[in-house]
């Protein structure tokens, strides 16, 4: 099967093999098409994929053929960082489309605000947004839904994890009541389950197989008690040559306390949790990628540290 096969438009096609994509990955073989005969989808699939482009690319040729385009389409993810990626995917795909999207997240300033407002108001395709500044925005009165047609929920479990639950529900409560409504998530807890028996309407059920590890890459896992994580944490560093390392804790205590107390035993490495503002969190993403910094911390919902 290849992106040929899903009879798309050619100017989206275009951006698909600008890319770099010459076939489509299992959950796109199985996604694209529920998604182009408007179903409902629950989709057990984790980072990697491609799930991105699974509900991305079926969308987007939805909304070359739809005459209602402001807003059209809502996606809802955890985190700034994912909604940035999300937005810059829109973006390479759409290159030739003339579609429009907008990431809405809060931690700017005043600026952003603004901006945002103003996007928003001369008309926007896809709106790519975190739940807490969404609602800022659809309370106020300056986001309006009345033509929206599909609301992504990406990595819906952990949104619930970081406490989205009720936001989740109140942005559902401003959207229309006929829509398409496409859940993604790499767990399927009852309480995912729960939810996509309230906001789904008779889905089409989607489980990819957990992806192996790339080639090259080693998986360990580590069976200790809490007080000995640390020593084994810089015995694992010192004992390799890694220049960047992404550690992930489970709070933003326990992140501001590993990095003191890497810091102390002299490794050069940066905090990054929702207490930083969005320019602090977008430098330390530069720092990591430039490499200028060689650990990343970060809170995830994880057990653990
Ligand atoms: P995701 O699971 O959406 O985070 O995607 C993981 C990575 O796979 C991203 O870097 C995508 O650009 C890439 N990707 C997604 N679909 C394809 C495809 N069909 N061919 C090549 N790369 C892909």
């Amino acid at each position: 099967m290849n992106f040929h096969d899903f009879n798309f438009d050619s100017r989206l096609l275009e951006g698909i093999l600008s890319m770099g994509y010459d076939k489509p990955t299992p959950i796109q073989e199985k996604a694209v098409p529920a998604i182009l005969h408007n179903k409902d989808l629950i989709a057990c699939a984790q980072t990697g994929t491609g799930k991105t482009a699974a509900y991305i690319l079926p969308i987007m040729q939805k909304i070359l053929l739809s005459d209602r385009r402001h807003v059209n389409t809502l996606v809802l993810a955890p985190t700034r960082e994912l909604a940035q990626q999300i937005d810059q995917q829109v973006e390479a795909f759409g290159y030739f489309t003339g579609i429009s999207s907008m990431p809405v997240y809060g931690g700017g300033d005043g600026v952003t605000w603004e901006q945002q407002k103003k996007a928003i108001k001369e008309g926007i395709d896809l709106v790519i947004a975190t739940p807490g500044r969404l609602i800022s925005h659809m309370s106020s009165g300056d986001l309006k839904m009345e033509h929206l047609q599909h609301l992504v929920l990406d990595e819906a479990d952990r949104m619930l994890d970081m406490g989205f639950y009720d936001d989740i529900l109140r942005i559902i409560g401003y959207l229309p009541k006929k829509r398409q409504t496409l859940l993604f998530s790499a767990t399927m807890p009852p309480k995912i389950r729960t939810l996509a028996s309230k906001i789904l309407n008779e889905p089409e059920q989607i489980s990819i197989a957990i992806s192996k590890p790339a080639e090259g890459i080693i998986q360990q896992a580590y069976l200790v008690h809490n007080e000995q994580k640390l020593d084994l944490l810089t015995t694992i560093l010192k004992s390799g040559s890694y220049s960047s390392i992404l550690i992930f804790a489970s709070t933003k205590e326990n992140v501001k306390k590993l990095d003191s107390t890497l810091r102390k035993t002299g490794f050069q490495c940066k905090a990054f949790h929702s207490d930083l503002v969005q320019s602090e969190r977008e430098e330390i993403m530069r720092e990591f990628k430039n490499k200028n910094c060689q650990f990343s911390l970060e809170r995830m919902c994880f057990p653990g540290y």
